[in-house]
């Protein structure tokens, strides 16, 4: 039986949550819009959200086979998914292996130094704030989790950074940094969530040298570099052929 889409739950910058006919998932609808700078920037990228949808999938099965629990479901269709119904936990988590971005607009460390261990970065989600970068002392103090929950937080996403930096090795892509979203399931299970894609993943084509060719996600977008559904597609492409071929929900 596949899932009969209930009504719009929640409408974000590149994904609609609609209700579905099981309480505990949802269906998220992978939108072609294209948003930087905290939507100060806008476009309509046609094909994105299907682009999006199958490369998360694909990410999101390969953390399944390697124990790593992940909201993922199935696909709906090319650019729509069926997923648990979390709590999302309102931190962006960002792992860092190269410095780059905001590290260092921030700090006076160079473009490109590798960071190993990678660096763990948390920001609080909150589109009006601007996302700002918080500290420990913050985290707490906002009690937007238990020092228990933070360090799983923590072990979560350096195992994700552990099976997708090597995944993305073998195929000539270097995961420069990205951004993850956790949440809880109704059991209380801590899951990875939200998307996994070139719209929150930094990755460098590691078979050109150039500094700007060898941009394969949306910082092409965010510097107008143009050819942005083009890189992304070559991400899907590389992805797609190393992977199982993502199963349909049923
Ligand atoms: N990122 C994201 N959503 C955000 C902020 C960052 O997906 O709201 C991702 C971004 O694509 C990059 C990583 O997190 O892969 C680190 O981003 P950074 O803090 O360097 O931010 P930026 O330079 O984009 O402002």
């Amino acid at each position: 039986m596949t899932s009969t889409r209930g009504p719009l739950l929640y409408e974000g910058k590149a994904k609609r949550i609609y209700a579905s006919n099981k309480e505990v998932e949802v269906l998220v609808e992978f939108k072609n819009d294209a948003t930087a700078f905290n939507a100060q920037k806008r476009a309509q990228l046609e094909d994105k959200g299907r682009l999006n949808c199958q490369i998360s999938a694909c990410l999101f099965e390969l953390l399944e086979r390697e124990g790593i629990p992940t909201h993922y479901c199935g696909l709906e269709s090319d650019h729509w998914m069926v997923v648990q119904r979390v709590e999302v936990i309102p931190i962006e988590v960002v792992l860092r292996n190269v410095a780059t971005g905001s590290l260092c607009r921030q700090t006076p460390i160079s473009q490109g130094t590798p960071l190993d261990p990678a660096l763990l970065d948390l920001y609080y989600k909150d589109d009006d704030l601007g996302d700002p970068l918080l500290t420990e002392s913050r985290l707490f103090l906002l009690d937007l989790v238990s020092p228990e929950s933070r360090q799983e937080i923590e072990t979560l996403a350096r195992r994700v950074n552990a099976v997708l930096t090597p995944f993305f090795s073998g195929l000539n892509l270097q995961l420069v940094d990205f951004k993850l979203e956790l949440g809880r399931n109704a059991a209380g299970e801590l899951l990875v969530a939200d998307e996994i894609s070139p719209d929150t993943c930094r990755l460098w084509d590691m078979n050109s040298r150039d500094e700007k060719e060898r941009i394969l996600d949306k910082d092409r977008f965010r510097q107008d570099l143009g050819g942005v559904i083009e890189a992304y597609g070559e991400v899907c492409k590389r992805v797609q052929g190393a992977t199982p071929k993502p199963r349909n929900y049923r």
